[in-house]
């Protein structure tokens, strides 16, 4: 049994995305609506811990606002006071799809901050690893713009701290959102003290980046991993992900912390995926990265929660996650594992395993293990 800190606030579900049609700005032909990164699936998340009583099985962490220079070891100065503006105000777009509520700023401080809180607790022994479930997301974000419903790069910030700070000298981020986590890769292109492995959909979000041939460049060059995985992929495909690629690349790069962004939009009933991973499999791919972080680094994980946009099934999900984590069953059936595990697909195919042989061959390469 582990000792699992989690950190949540309510003013996380108080980042106002506005009335959006998805994720498009309303307007004819757009019916005003509901944008798809709104509060509630990550208040579902929190309300079934709570209704379950699984709550009281992980040690609270109260997350803290990350501070000006600590967001600036990342963002540009103009990007920073452009968010702050728009908060002060009525909103905007800080970028690309990234919408600003009032308010908004302070938010997302507590949202980079609460990942610096679960990092200062894992790394202190407070606890054994961490869940984050914080808002706005962040691994899309660039330095000087927001992407994706991410206006901080809070994982970004998180392992800038842990590397300046707390004598951490090699992270790795693994990276199961179904979207490619552009931000965190472009953040550490050329610096080999964090690995970026990314699994997603191939060529969803951002169009053009995360193919297996970005590898990363000068003395980061091999230290970028990705996997853009075919529409359809599921457990097979992302227990295989994790089995030849994931694994053999953690072991020969021994990282003293690893982060993994934790999207739930590989779900099967998310809106914004085309992937068919469930309850069980997140359980499963936490399960196989706590034996290779208990081999490494002292079982140290600080999960930071991402995307995931079906209101109904990203709390089973996370649960499920969490039970891995901190080792105790909660007793909750999820009512949607027969269906999504009955879908047609889920063992490995072709073209999967011809894709994981490519990344097979970039671990290889850089790395010279298998
Ligand atoms: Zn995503």
């Amino acid at each position: 049994m582990k000792k699992t800190g989690f950190v949540y606030h309510e003013l996380y579900t108080w980042h106002d995305t506005g009335n959006y049609a998805g994720f498009m700005a309303p307007g004819f032909p757009l019916q005003p609506g509901m944008h798809n990164e709104h509060p509630e699936t990550k208040r579902r998340f929190k309300n079934l811990l709570d209704a379950s009583g699984y709550i009281d099985n992980l040690h609270l962490i109260k997350p803290r606002e990350a501070t000006e220079e600590e967001i600036l070891r990342f963002h540009t100065v103009d990007y920073l006071n452009r968010v702050k503006e728009m908060s002060v105000g009525s909103g905007g777009d800080a970028g690309e799809l990234t919408p600003i509520g009032h308010g908004s700023y302070e938010i997302a401080l507590l949202s980079a901050g609460g990942l610096i809180s679960a990092t200062d607790a894992v790394m202190a022994g407070t606890v054994d690893n961490a869940y984050v479930l914080n808002r706005p997301p962040g691994h899309h974000a660039d330095a000087d713009q927001g992407r994706g419903f991410c206006v901080f790069g809070n994982i970004v910030i998180a392992a800038k701290h842990a590397l300046a700070n707390l004598g951490v000298e090699r992270i790795a981020v693994v990276d199961w959102d179904v979207h490619h986590g552009n931000g965190t890769e472009t953040a550490f292109w050329e610096d080999p003290r964090v690995m970026t492995i990314s699994m997603h959909q191939d060529n969803w979000y951002p169009q053009g980046r995360g193919l297996v041939t970005d590898v990363g460049e000068g003395k980061g060059e091999g230290y970028a991993i990705n996997m853009p995985l075919p529409p359809g992929s599921g457990t097979g495909a992302y227990e295989a992900a994790f089995d030849r690629v994931v694994e053999p690349a953690l072991r020969a790069y021994k990282p003293d912390l690893i982060f993994v962004a934790s999207g739930f939009d590989a779900s099967a009933f998310d809106p914004l995926g085309r992937m068919m991973m469930h309850s069980a499999g997140y359980n499963s791919l936490t399960t196989k990265l706590m034996t290779i972080a208990d081999d490494l680094c002292d079982g140290r994980i600080v999960m930071a929660h991402e995307g995931g946009y079906s209101p109904y099934y990203v709390p089973f999900c996370g649960l499920s996650v969490l039970e891995a984590l901190a080792g105790h069953k909660s007793g909750v059936e999820d009512p949607y594992l027969d269906f999504a595990a009955g879908m047609g697909g889920h063992e490995l195919q072709y073209s999967q395993d011809q894709l994981l042989k490519q990344a097979e061959e970039v671990v290889q390469r850089y790395h010279g293990t298998k």
